[in-house]
């Protein structure tokens, strides 16, 4: 029997001993694959079409207020995602939305053996994975379409653990983001679904037998934020419109006001913002570099 455990998280346990797996969707309440995907595997399991027979399953909607409301946060700028220091439990309460939900979710992630966070992007990208590069974190990831495997052992992203997975990982689990694709996009719930039941299959939670799906992946590594000034930050023509563009060592990729900001090596943009979420002091995309 699937039970919420607490609000808007859901748990069941298989009648055997087995592996603890968590499944979080709409950390970020406008990414909606992830929100489907949760909704669907509860369904399934509610009417007995899925049976965890071994291990914990646990499913979460990250951030329910932001899910309501259909935006990335419960108030502008506000991040579920940006709300796990390490010692989080330690810390007195901030009395903001993100981190009491942070904390009710923090004690799911410590107990899991996998964490398998749900993301999409706001501008344009085909789907990724972002974790730790290993082939612990290989036999997790290889469920999932993705050609490319984003890591930040630098902490490039945050200037420290601070996301779900990174939490998961700082508890001795194995984090990781998918990145499903475009925010707006529910093209994939049906085939993220499947991907996630192919997972509890190969983890032993759910009886049966899938083949292992081959395929290579490229590896990268974030190297760099670019940080918005007060002078404010534009693109070069047709660069800063989705993930994974290209660009050449030498080459101008935009300008702090009139300054050129030039790419001190072969890379790739990740995450670059669209204009409401940007800030000043804050990432306006990422940088990062093959590996
Ligand atoms: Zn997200």
């Amino acid at each position: 029997m699937m039970q919420e455990v607490q609000n808007a998280i859901w748990q069941v346990q298989g009648q055997q001993k087995g592996k603890t797996i968590t499944i979080i969707g709409g950390t970020h309440g406008n990414e909606r694959t992830g929100v489907e995907v949760v909704l669907k595997l509860k369904s399934l399991i509610e009417s007995g079409d899925l049976r965890i027979t071994q291990g914990t399953l646990t499913l979460i909607h990250g951030n329910p207020r932001a899910i309501e409301i259909n935006e990335r946060g419960s108030e502008p700028f506000a991040d579920l995602n940006r709300s796990y220091p390490t010692d989080l439990l330690m810390h007195e309460p901030t009395g903001e939305y993100e981190d009491a939900r942070a904390r009710v979710i923090a004690p799911f992630l410590q107990k899991s053996d996998v964490v398998v966070d749900l993301h999409a992007t706001n501008k344009p990208s085909e789907p990724f994975i972002a974790c730790v590069h290993s082939s612990y974190h290989e036999e997790v990831y290889r469920w999932f379409r993705s050609e490319k495997v984003l890591s930040d052992p630098n902490y490039v992203l945050a200037g420290e653990s601070i996301t779900t997975d990174e939490y998961a990982e700082a508890h001795g689990g194995i984090g990781l983001c998918y990145e499903t694709g475009l925010a707006s996009d529910l093209g994939r719930v049906d085939e993220v679904t499947q991907n996630v039941i192919n997972l509890f299959i190969d983890q032993g939670l759910v009886e049966g037998q899938v083949e292992i799906p081959d395929g290579s992946r490229e590896m990268y590594e974030m190297t760099e934020a670019i940080i918005l000034t007060d002078e404010g930050f534009h693109f070069t023509e047709g660069l800063g419109e989705g993930s994974w563009e290209e660009f050449k060592e030498g080459e101008i990729l935009g300008y702090h006001g009139e300054s050129p900001f030039m790419a001190l090596y072969n890379g790739v943009i990740v995450f670059p913002k669209l204009p409401e979420h940007r800030k000043v002091g804050k990432a306006l995309a990422y940088l990062a570099k093959k590996i």
